[in-house]
C-alpha cells in the first residue's frame, strides 16, 4: 500500500497528526502496534472500573486555545470537558483523555485516512541507495510506502534505535539520546466507596507524593468511583531486576506495600473504604507503550534540542519527547505545528 505520509504510532501525537492530515486531504495512514489507540492515555479498564490513565490534570480546553483550534477542523467534536473545581484552568475530560484520542482516530476514518490497529513497525524501508527512507516495514513482512514523509510518534530513543537504526543515526545524536533521561510512574489503581469521596479532599489533590485523579461519575459499578494514585519512581532500577521474576515480583510487591502504607497514613478517614484493583510500573508502561525503560514523565532538557527533524529530511517526529514538556496540550500543539509545515 502507498500513501502520502505514513504515521508510526497511535499515540496523541500521532493522533493528531493523522486526524489533521486527513481532513485537509493528504493521504494518511497510521499504524499503532497496539490493539487500542491513545499510548500513555489509551483506556485502562479493571474490574468494570474506567480508570483515568494520567493525573487527570489537562489544559488548554478554552475557546480559541490548543483544542478548540485543532478539533474545529476536525468532523468530530472535541470530547465534553468541564472546569475542575478549585483547579483554576485545569480541566476534567468527560469520559477521560482516552476519549480524546478515540475522537481522534474517528476523525481519521471519516475524513477517509487509514488507521490500522495491531499493526507493529519493525523499521524503515530504505530505496535501493539505501540513502531514501521510502516506507516502512511491518513486523508482517510487508511494506508500507509513503510518497512524501513518514512520522513517528515512537520516542526519541526509538525512533533512531529501531526505524531509522542506530548504524544510520548520527554520532551527535546517539551521544545526546545517552544523556536524555526521563522519569518512571508507579500507579495504583484503586476502588473507592462512592459514600466515602466526600471525606476525600477533592477529585484532584496531592497526598503523600500522589497525585489522585477520582473518574467521572459512571465509570465503576454502581456505589463505587474508579481512583487513580500515581507517583514518580526511577525508572531505571525497575529494570535490574530481569534476571529474576521472582526478585523483580518481589520488588513490585515491596513498592506495593510502602505506597498502599504511606496512603493509608496519609487518608486515614478512609479506613476500608478503598481497595486495591492493579498497579502499573515503569516494567508495565514498556510493555504497553514500548517506551524505553517505561520512562514517562519529566524528561530533561537535550529533548528539545532534538526538534522534529531528523537526519533524513522525510522523517519527522512527534510526541513528548520532542515537546518541552510530557503534556497533551504540549504534544498536541506541536502536532499542529508539524502539519502546518508538512501542508504549507
Ligand atoms: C502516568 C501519566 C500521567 C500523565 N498525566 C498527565 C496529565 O495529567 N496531563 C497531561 O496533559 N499530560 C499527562 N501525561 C502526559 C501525556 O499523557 C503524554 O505526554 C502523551 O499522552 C504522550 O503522547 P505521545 O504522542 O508522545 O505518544 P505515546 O503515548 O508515547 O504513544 C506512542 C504510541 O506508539 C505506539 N508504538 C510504539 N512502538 C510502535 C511500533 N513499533 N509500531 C507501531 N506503533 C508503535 C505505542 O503503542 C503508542 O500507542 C501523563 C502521562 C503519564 C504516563
Amino acid at each position: 500500500m502507498s500513501y502520502d505520509v505514513v504515521v508510526v504510532g497511535g499515540g496523541i501525537g500521532g493522533l493528531t497528526v493523522a486526524a489533521l492530515l486527513s481532513a485537509r486531504g493528504v493521504s494518511t495512514c497510521l499504524l499503532e502496534r497496539n490493539s487500542q489507540v491513545g499510548g500513555c492515555v489509551a483506556r485502562v479498564e479493571f474490574s468494570g472500573h474506567d480508570f483515568e490513565p494520567g493525573m487527570g490534570l489537562y489544559t488548554s480546553f478554552g475557546p480559541g486555545e490548543i483544542y478548540d483550534r485543532v478539533f474545529s477542523e476536525l468532523p468530530v467534536e472535541v470530547p465534553e470537558t468541564s472546569l475542575l473545581a478549585g483547579r483554576e484552568s485545569y480541566y476534567s475530560i468527560k469520559g477521560g483523555p482516552a476519549s480524546v484520542a478515540e475522537r481522534l482516530a474517528k476523525s481519521i476514518k471519516k475524513s477517509g485516512g487509514t488507521l490500522r490497529l495491531n499493526t507493529p513497525v519493525l523499521r524503515l524501508a530504505y530505496d535501493e541507495s539505501g540513502q531514501r527512507a521510502i516506507g516502512v516495514d511491518l513486523l508482517s513482512g510487508e511494506t508500507v510506502i509513503a510518497r512524501k514523509a513518514i512520522v513517528s510518534n515512537l520516542t526519541v530513543w526509538d525512533t533512531y534505535g529501531k526505524l531509522i537504526g542506530l548504524n544510520r543515526t548520527p554520532l551527535e545524536t546517539k551521544k545526546l539520546l545517552k544523556t536524555l533521561q526521563g522519569s518512571g510512574v508507579y500507579v495504583i489503581y484503586a476502588s473507592i466507596e462512592e459514600q466515602a469521596l466526600s471525606r476525600l479532599p477533592g477529585e484532584r489533590f496531592t497526598i503523600a507524593e500522589f497525585t489522585v485523579a477520582v473518574s467521572t461519575p459512571g465509570s465503576a459499578p454502581v456505589g463505587k468511583r474508579a481512583v487513580t494514585l500515581i507517583t514518580t519512581t526511577d525508572a531505571t532500577e525497575w529494570f535490574a531486576f530481569q534476571s529474576s521474576e521472582e526478585e523483580y515480583e518481589e520488588r513490585d510487591q515491596m513498592a506495593l506495600e510502602g505506597f498502599w502504607a504511606r496512603v493509608h497514613a496519609a487518608l486515614p478517614q478512609l479506613g476500608g473504604d478503598i481497595e486495591i484493583i492493579e498497579t502499573a510500573n515503569p516494567r508495565t508502561y514498556y510493555d504497553t507503550t514500548r517506551r524505553k525503560l517505561g520512562m514517562v514523565l519529566g524528561f530533561d532538557s537535550p529533548a528539545t534540542a532534538l526538534g522534529h527533524h531528523t537526519n533524513l529530511p522525510n522523517v519527522i517526529m512527534v510526541g513528548d519527547t520532542v515537546t518541552a514538556e510530557a503534556r497533551m496540550d504540549h504534544v498536541v500543539a506541536s502536532a499542529l505545528a508539524l502539519v502546518n509545515d508538512l501542508t504549507s
